[in-house]
C-alpha cells in the first residue's frame, strides 16, 4: 500500500526544525538502530562481517548528504579511505565473480552541491575513493540523490569509469527520464543499481503513482537484463524480486550474472532466503550519527515502518 503520509514525511526530511525535534525525542534512537548498523565504523564493520559470514554480499554507506562546506566533504573522504583500508582486510572475491565488497557514496557528501566548483570537487574526491577503494580490491557504486542532481551525478560517472570501468551508478525508476538513460548505461561492463526512487519530486519529472512506477521499474529491468552490463536489483517488492528473476531467465543471465540488493533490517528473512538459493543478494548497510534524512525516507516508504515508530513512541 502507497503511503498516503510519504509527501510530508519526505518534506520533514529537509526540515531542520523536524530534525531537532524528530532525533531529540526520546526512544527515536533505538529505533533508528533498526535501519543503520551503528554510528561509528566498528559497529559497521561488524554487521558487515556477519552478512559476509552468512553468504550476503555488503555495500557500506557512511551517512551523510547535502554538505555545505569543504571541510566536511574533506572529512567524509577521510572516513571512507579509513574505511576502505580496514576493508581490504576482508575475504576477497575469486578473480572474475561480483565482489562482496562495495562501498556507496553520496556525491553530495563529497562536496557537489558547494556553491563554487561543486561538481569538479566532488568529481575529484570521488576519484579518490575509487582509487582508494581499487587498492582495497571493493567496488564503489554512487547513490542517486534528487533530480537536480542527475545530470551531473552521472556525468561525474561517465567520467570515471574511463579510469575505473567498475564503477557502479544508481537509477531511480520514477524519473520519466530513467528509461531512456537505462538503455544509454545497459552497455557492457556497465554496473547499475535501478532502485524505484526515495525523494520527493514532482509530476513535470518523477511518476506519481505507485503503479506508474513500478510499470516503470519493469521496463527498466528488462532493458537491463537485455543490455551487456550487471544489473543491481535494489528492491524489497516481491513483485519486482520475481521480475527480476524471470528477466534474467529470459535474457540467459545465470546468477553470477545480476544481483539483488535490499536494505539492512529490511525483509532480512527473504535476504537470507534468496542467499541460500544462490542468488547474488548484497546488503546496504548505512552507518554514521548523520541517520535523520536517511531513516526519515525509510519511515516515508512504508505505512507499517511509520505506525511502528509512532507506536514506540507514544508507549514510553
Ligand atoms: P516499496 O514500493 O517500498 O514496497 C513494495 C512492497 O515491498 C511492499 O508492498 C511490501 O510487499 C514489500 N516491502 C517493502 N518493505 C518491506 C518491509 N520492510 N517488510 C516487508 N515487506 C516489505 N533510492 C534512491 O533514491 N537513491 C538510491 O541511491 C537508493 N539506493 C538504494 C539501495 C538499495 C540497496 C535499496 C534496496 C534501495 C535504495 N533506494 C534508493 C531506495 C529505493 O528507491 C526505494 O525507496 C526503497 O527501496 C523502497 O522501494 P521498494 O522497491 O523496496 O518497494
Amino acid at each position: 500500500m502507497a503511503n498516503p503520509l510519504r509527501p510530508a514525511i519526505l518534506a520533514a526530511a529537509r526540515s531542520p526544525r523536524m530534525k531537532s525535534a524528530i532525533t531529540h525525542a526520546p526512544g527515536t534512537r533505538s529505533l533508528v538502530t533498526r535501519f543503520v548498523a551503528g554510528e561509528d565504523r566498528g559497529a559497521a564493520l561488524t554487521v558487515a562481517r556477519a552478512l559476509l559470514a552468512s553468504g550476503r554480499s555488503i555495500s557500506l554507506d557512511h551517512l551523510g548528504e547535502d554538505t555545505a562546506d569543504l571541510g566536511q566533504a574533506r572529512a567524509t573522504v577521510a572516513e571512507y579511505r579509513a574505511l576502505l583500508r580496514e576493508l581490504g582486510d576482508l575475504p576477497q572475491a575469486r578473480a572474475g565473480e561480483p565482489r562482496p565488497l562495495e562501498v556507496s557514496v553520496k556525491l553530495s557528501a563529497l562536496g557537489q552541491a558547494l556553491p563554487a566548483d561543486g561538481e569538479a570537487i566532488a568529481l575529484e574526491h570521488a576519484r579518490v575513493l575509487c582509487a582508494a577503494a581499487e587498492a582495497a580490491g571493493v567496488w564503489v557504486t554512487v547513490d542517486a540523490e534528487d533530480h537536480t542532481t542527475t545530470d551531473s551525478t552521472l556525468s561525474i560517472v561517465t567520467t570515471l569509469r574511463a579510469d575505473f570501468p567498475w564503477l557502479g551508478a544508481v537509477l531511480q525508476a520514477y524519473l520519466r527520464r530513467t528509461e531512456a538513460d537505462c538503455r544509454d548505461l545497459a552497455g557492457p561492463g556497465s554496473r547499475i543499481r535501478l532502485c524505484k526512487g526515495a525523494y520527493r519530486e514532482p509530476g513535470s519529472v518523477a511518476y506519481q503513482s505507485a503503479g506508474d512506477v513500478d510499470a516503470s521499474y519493469r521496463r527498466c529491468l528488462a532493458i537491463l537484463m537485455a543490455g551487456q552490463g550487471y544489473p543491481m536489483v535494489a528492491s524489497h517488492d516481491p513483485a519486482m524480486v520475481a521480475a527480476a528473476g524471470d528477466e534474467a531467465v529470459r535474457a540467459g543471465r545465470g546468477p553470477d550474472a545480476f544481483e539483488h540488493q535490499m536494505l539492512y533490517g529490511i525483509r532480512e528473512g527473504e535476504q537470507q532466503r534468496l542467499a541460500d538459493a544462490g542468488a547474488g543478494m548484497r546488503v546496504y548497510v548505512p552507518y554514521g550519527s548523520q541517520w535523520y534524512a536517511y531513516f526519515m525516507r525509510r519511515l516515508a516508504e512504508r505505512p507499517a515502518n511509520l505506525a511502528f515508530f509512532v507506536r514506540q513512541l507514544v508507549s514510553r
